[in-house]
């Protein structure tokens, strides 16, 4: 990908500007949108690689920003909000957002998450035809024709739940899963005790997949709100 164009949505004129000077010196492109129904416009016009959405805006909320965008994009969007709530970042996440940074931020993080994210596309595009039937991440494999898992080439004894989980992580590498948005895949719905069950059934497979599960490789926690499954380089 070069150059990638970034849609920074942002009423504040500061931190608007520290972002877009950020990006231009870190060789992105960028556009900029003071309020929901701007951004709206410019991502159905201008297509940008990945957006980066404050959630307080003058006109919407940015979660009604980010049910637009999904309802007819699955382009990247990157929360920039101040709120730090678990509850915000859930219903940020379940509205489709694909990652969510807290303000104040750090630059230096923020352009770190934008190198997550395109490095979830580039590998997305590089591989979509093997990947929808084959999925490696370093040293696993997750054949999804074949319906099976290995872990340096042995094969990984799942249950059919921890399979489903590791399938449902493993097509959504780099992004922050909620739970509500994995017991809803896994189970149909979300009850409280899904969440208790899912955390069972994520332990038993971190044991099957992780050489130390006390510091994991591949799948990341994020406590109260859900899961990732990480890039493995
Ligand atoms: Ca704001």
């Amino acid at each position: 990908m070069n150059k990638p164009l970034i849609l920074v949505v942002e009423d504040d004129p500061p931190i608007r500007n520290l972002i877009t000077t950020a990006l231009k010196t870190n060789d992105y492109r960028y556009l900029v949108a003071a309020n929901g129904a701007q951004a709206i416009l410019e991502a159905s016009s201008h297509n940008p690689d990945i957006v980066l959405l404050d959630l307080g805006l003058p006109d919407m909320d940015g979660v009604q920003v980010i049910r637009n965008i999904r309802s007819w994009s699955n382009l990247p969007i990157i929360v920039v909000s101040a709120r730090s709530e678990d509850s915000d970042k859930i219903e940020a996440l379940d509205a489709g957002a694909d990652d969510y940074l807290t303000k104040p931020f750090s630059v230096e993080e923020l352009l770190a998450r934008l190198r997550v994210i395109q490095r979830r596309l580039s590998f997305m595009s590089a591989g979509m035809a093997a990947a929808n039937s084959v999925f490696v991440n370093g040293r696993l494999r997750v054949d999804y024709a074949g319906g099976c898992a290995c872990l340096d080439g042995q094969e990984l004894h799942l249950t059919p739940i921890e399979y489903k989980l590791l399938c449902l992580l493993s097509k959504n590498v780099g992004k922050v899963l909620t739970h509500t948005f994995i017991t809803q895949n896994i189970w149909g719905r979300s009850w409280d005790n899904d969440v208790a069950s899912l955390r069972v059934f994520m332990a038993t497979l971190r044991k099957k997949l992780e050489p130390t599960p006390d510091s994991p490789q591949y799948i990341q926690t994020h406590v109260g709100i859900g899961y990732r499954m990480l890039k493995v380089e």
